[in-house]
Parts: structure tokens; C-alpha cells; sequence
């Protein structure tokens, strides 16, 4: 009988993005429409694992679930021969190190897992929905609590022995102008460490959003991201850099990176794709959706194999 019921109902498909403020839980049909969605706050991994597993567990009339995909904060193990495939590795919050995100949902749903970092899923979501697609070339980069970036080069997302860290990238510091120390943990000035919302916040004694229009931090921010962007364009040729993430809502960054960018690279660089900046530099296309559409995309995916 349950067999017979079964044929009935419609495929869903299940999407997390773990984070280290909110798990973000989402199942959705086959158009990508969403059939139910909660917030979890992040606590420790028994108590936040658990909700989550109960959410994608609940029966939803019609439906049945029948793959999820996890865009998760890392780092991460994404190597499928690693022993520690899909967990969160030597992540510095609390309780999270060595944490088998994979593992536990297949254990608790026994269905299909897709696992990615929370960046390259976004990359996905904008590749499949938003504003890449079509490329063969992107970076997708977030410019929140931290930068990372996912890379698309020839069609693939690129991983080398892990996933690349762009956000941890070296830069010069602009001489006389900032002498902020840099906050990243591991390397003080790298692009994160001045770059990131909590750099903004720590250097000028204040949240991002409450700098005003006209303080110098959004020059100085624009020159930084300039410094990434040339350096992304250097190395990778993309067709499209996609800026996203909190920092990056303050809108008027765009065209002063574009400007910082243009005088960074100072007229090298090879493609018609540079001499629009205005479309090569850009927004994300599905702003707040990318991270769990590219979710619904490695669950669909993980699915079939
Ligand atoms: P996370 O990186 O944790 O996923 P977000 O992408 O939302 O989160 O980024 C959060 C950061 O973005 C915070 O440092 C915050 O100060 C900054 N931020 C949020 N809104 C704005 C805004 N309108 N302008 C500039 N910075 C902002
Ligand atoms: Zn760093």
C-alpha cells in the first residue's frame, strides 16, 4: 500500500545552508519552489543536526524527499576518497571542529547527500538561476563576516588538494592611508583581515552599514576589492566577477571598484569582457537565494549517481 501511495507523490528536494549564526533548512519541488522552509539557530552540532534532521523528516502532503544538499561554512573535507569526506574539518568555532555534516544527515535520512562549501554553492546557485549563467568563467566572491570565493574555470569549479581560499589572499596594505593592523587570525592583512565586514567594523569603530556615504572607508574598501578583482582577472580570465555578501549591499562599492579596478590594471588584460565593467564587475543575480538554489542543485545531482 505504502508502495502504491508512494507513485503519487511528487518529487522534493531538500536544501541546508549551515552557517556559523543560522542553519537556513529548505525543501522545495521540482521548479525550485519553495514547499517549507526554518531557520535554525546554530548551537552545538547535536542540538542544531538534530533540528535540522527533523525538519527534512517531517511528512509534507504530496511529497516525498529525495535527496538534500548541504552548502556548508567551512573549512571542509571535499575529497570523496578523504576518511573525512563531508565533515567540517579544523574549523575555529567552538564545538564544530571534525563535525560529519554528511554523514549524520545520510544516517538520518538515508537518502542521497550533495556537500559543498557555502561559497561554492552560492557559485552554483549563480551559475544554474542568477547572474552567471551561461559563463564557462566566473568568481563568484562574498564579501560578509569573511571573503571566499567560488571559481568556475572551463566549466568547472575548481579544487585543487582543497577548496581554494581567495579570501585569505596577500595584498598590499595601502601605504599612509590605513594602518589598521588587519584582522585575520591566521595572517593579520590579507585581503580578509582588511577587507572583510568585521575588518570595516574594527578599523573605524563601527558596523559597515552605519558608515556614512561619504567616509573615506568605502574608497579604501573599493581599492581593496580592486586589488582582488585584478589579481582574480590576472590569474583566472574570467567572463564575469560576481561581488556578493553584506558588505557589498552598501551598492555604491560597485562603481568605485569598477573605477579602482580599471586604474589597477591600467589598460592590460585581454577580452571584450573588460571593457564593460559595468557587466563584468556585478552583483549577484539571485541575491539571497544563490546559497540554497546551488543547494537544491548538488541535492538533484547528488540524487542521480
Ligand atoms: P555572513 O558573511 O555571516 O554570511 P553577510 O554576508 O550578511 O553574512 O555579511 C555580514 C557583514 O556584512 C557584517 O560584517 C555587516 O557589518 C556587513 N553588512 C551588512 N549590511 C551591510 C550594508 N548595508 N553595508 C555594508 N555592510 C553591511
Ligand atoms: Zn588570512
Amino acid at each position: 500500500m505504502a508502495q502504491i501511495l508512494n507513485n503519487h507523490l511528487k518529487p522534493a528536494w531538500g536544501a541546508i545552508e549551515a552557517g556559523g549564526t543560522k542553519f537556513n533548512c529548505v525543501l522545495a519541488d521540482e521548479h525550485n519552489t519553495v514547499l517549507a522552509h526554518t531557520r535554525i539557530a546554530t548551537r552545538s552540532p547535536d542540538e542544531t543536526l538534530k533540528e535540522a534532521a527533523e525538519f527534512f523528516r517531517q511528512p509534507i502532503l504530496g511529497y516525498s524527499l529525495q535527496s538534500l544538499g548541504i552548502a556548508s561554512f567551512g573549512p571542509v573535507e571535499l575529497n570523496p576518497q578523504a576518511k573525512q569526506y563531508g565533515f567540517i574539518t579544523n574549523t575555529p568555532k567552538l564545538g564544530w571542529a571534525h563535525t560529519d555534516m554528511e554523514g549524520y544527515f545520510q544516517r538520518a535520512l538515508a537518502l542521497p547527500i550533495g556537500f559543498q562549501t557555502d561559497v561554492n554553492a552560492a557559485a552554483i546557485g549563480e551559475w544554474h538561476f542568477g547572474a552567471a549563467q551561461g559563463c564557462r568563467d566566473f568568481v563568484y566572491v562574498t564579501i560578509g563576516t569573511g571573503i571566499g570565493a567560488g571559481i568556475v574555470s572551463a566549466g568547472n569549479l575548481i579544487h585543487g588538494v582543497s577548496h581554494p581560499e581567495v579570501g585569505h589572499m596577500l595584498i598590499p596594505q595601502k601605504a599612509l592611508w590605513d594602518t589598521f593592523q588587519g584582522c585575520c587570525p591566521f595572517h593579520k592583512n590579507c585581503l580578509e583581515g582588511l577587507a572583510s565586514g568585521p575588518a570595516m567594523a574594527a578599523r573605524w569603530n563601527m558596523p559597515a552599514e552605519e558608515l556614512t556615504a561619504d567616509h573615506p572607508a568605502w574608497v579604501l574598501e573599493a581599492h581593496y576589492l580592486a586589488l582582488m578583482c585584478a589579481n582574480i582577472t590576472l590569474m583566472l580570465a574570467p567572463q564575469k566577477i560576481i561581488l556578493g555578501g553584506g558588505v557589498m549591499q552598501h551598492a555604491a562599492l560597485f562603481p568605485l571598484v569598477r573605477e579602482q579596478f580599471a586604474s589597477l590594471l591600467a589598460g592590460y588584460g585581454q577580452g571584450e569582457e573588460l571593457n564593460n565593467l559595468n557587466t563584468y564587475i556585478v552583483p549577484p543575480g539571485r541575491p539571497e537565494q544563490s546559497g540554497f538554489l546551488g543547494a537544491l542543485v548538488l541535492a538533484k545531482s547528488a540524487g542521480v549517481g
